[in-house]
Formats: structure tokens, C-alpha cells, sequence
């Protein structure tokens, strides 16, 4: 589980997060949905502390994580996959090769074994065929998916998307959801901030909207879709759907 227990953060004077609470279950499928700037991406990037905590703490399996430095928050984040808008994947790597440094450097496995589960991870995101492409070589679609292979390959209990096919053409945006979608019933915990209202509303058990830093709403996506309580949230549907 992850449990947002009073967390918030601030740069410098500017309070971008406040009063979070929330816990997400054990293979849940959670959706951040909010205006621009209202803090999604912060939120997100506060659970493997790729930003640091200003207020509350963050227990991920009951255990508090705002003071883990060192090995241990090495450990937390090897539990931790992150999918980012702009895949990240690194240029002069190939599909393959971007998906077994972590697993030999950090995971410590054999070239053998790394090169073994980073194809049985390709085939799973259906590019079992282009393990030896680089990414200039792969479209936006597909290395997403190679992105989303590589953040899968130590098995981590957690994935955190963030705006996954915003970068996306229109045509290779179904694919990664596809990818998605697949995962979401695989029983990992999934983060995902979207713009893809009829993703959310298909894939999420909860939805969360954001807004101003604060959250205003957590619902189903039933709830949320068809009654929002939150004259913010209505107006934000009004403009997205
Ligand atoms: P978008 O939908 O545009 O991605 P978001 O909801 O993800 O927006 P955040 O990126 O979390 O929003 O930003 C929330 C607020 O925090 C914004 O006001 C932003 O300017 C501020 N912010 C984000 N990162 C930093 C940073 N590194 N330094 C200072 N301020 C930041
Ligand atoms: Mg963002």
C-alpha cells in the first residue's frame, strides 16, 4: 500500500501540495486526473522520492519513507517502476540493452539471465522483434512500450505513469493503453496521471482530482464521471470530455 499521511511540498515559498491523504490499496489502479499545474506530477514523483517530502511522510507498506537515504531508499525505489511523458530510454542503447543495465548493474544478474527476462519482458509488451532497434529506430508507441518493459524488468511492486502518451501520435497512443491495460490486471499497484478521461474511466478502481494542490475529489470513476461532486471537478469535465 501507499499512504499519503498530511504530505506536502513546497518550493520555497510556493506550496504546491497540501494536506495529501490517501491510501492506495494493493493492486490498485488509481487515476490523477487535474488542471495544469495543480501538482499531478509532483504527487507522483514524491512516492519514489524523485522530489523530497516538505510536510507528513509517505508509508509504502506501512513504513514511513521520508527518512530513507542510502541503500535503503535505493532498495524502496528498486520496488518503484516510473514510466515518464518523454520515455527517457537511452539513445545510444538498444531495446534490449535499455532494458538489461538496470539488471546487471543494479539487480546484479548474469548477461544470460538479464538478456532472458529483458526478451521475456519485450514479448510481453509485443516487441519481441525489435530487440535489437535502437530508439531513433522505434516509434513514440513503441518506445513507450520499451519504456514501460524497462520500468516492469525488477519486478516492482509499484508503476508510476506519468502522462505516458501525451507525447504520443493519435495512432500510437492505443497501444501503449492497450500495454496499460493489460498491466492493470496483472495485481501491480498502478499510478497514473492521464488526460485519457475514457482510459480512466475504463481502467481506474479510484479516481483522484486535483486541483490548486489540494485533493477536492476521490471517487470511482462512475461517481466521478457522471457526478462530480465538486463544482472544479464539473468544470474541468466540462472542458475535457
Ligand atoms: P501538468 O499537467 O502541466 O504536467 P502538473 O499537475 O503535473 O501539471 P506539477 O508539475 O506537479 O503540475 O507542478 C505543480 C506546481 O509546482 C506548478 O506551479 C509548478 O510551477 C511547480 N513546480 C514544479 N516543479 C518545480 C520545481 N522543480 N521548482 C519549482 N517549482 C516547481
Ligand atoms: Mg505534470
Amino acid at each position: 500500500s501507499v499512504e499519503f499521511r498530511n504530505a506536502g511540498k513546497s518550493w520555497g515559498s510556493n506550496q504546491v501540495l497540501r494536506a495529501i491523504n490517501f491510501t492506495i490499496a494493493p493492486g490498485e489502479v488509481v487515476a490523477i486526473l487535474g488542471p495544469s499545474g495543480s501538482g499531478k506530477s509532483t504527487l507522483i514523483r514524491l512516492i519514489n522520492q524523485l522530489e523530497t517530502l516538505s510536510e507528513g511522510d509517505i508509508l509504502i507498506d506501512n513504513r514511513p519513507t521520508r527518512q530513507l537515504r542510502g541503500a535503503a531508499l535505493r532498495q524502496l525505489r528498486s520496488r518503484i517502476g516510473f514510466v515518464f511523458q518523454q520515455f527517457n530510454l537511452y539513445a545510444h542503447l538498444s531495446a534490449l540493452q535499455n532494458i538489461t543495465l538496470a539488471l546487471k548493474t543494479v539487480h546484479r544478474l548474469s548477461e544470460a539471465d538479464a538478456t532472458a527476462r529483458a526478451r521475456a519482458l519485450l514479448a510481453r509488451v509485443g516487441l519481441a522483434e525489435k530487440a535489437d532497434h535502437y530508439p531513433s529506430q522505434l516509434s513514440g508507441g513503441q518506445q513507450q512500450r520499451v519504456a514501460i518493459a524497462r520500468a516492469l524488468a525488477s519486478d516492482p511492486q509499484i508503476i508510476l505513469f506519468d502522462e505516458p502518451t501525451s507525447a504520443l501520435d493519435p495512432e500510437t497512443i492505443g497501444e501503449v493503453l492497450q500495454v496499460m491495460k493489460q498491466l492493470a490486471h496483472s495485481g501491480i499497484t498502478m499510478v497514473v496521471v492521464t488526460h485519457e478521461m475514457q482510459f480512466a474511466r475504463e481502467i481506474a478502481d479510484r479516481v483522484v482530482f486535483i486541483d490548486g494542490g489540494e485533493i477536492l475529489e476521490i471517487a470511482t470513476p462512475q461517481t466521478f464521471f457522471t457526478r462530480p461532486e465538486h463544482e472544479r471537478a464539473r468544470r474541468f469535465l466540462n472542458k475535457v470530455l
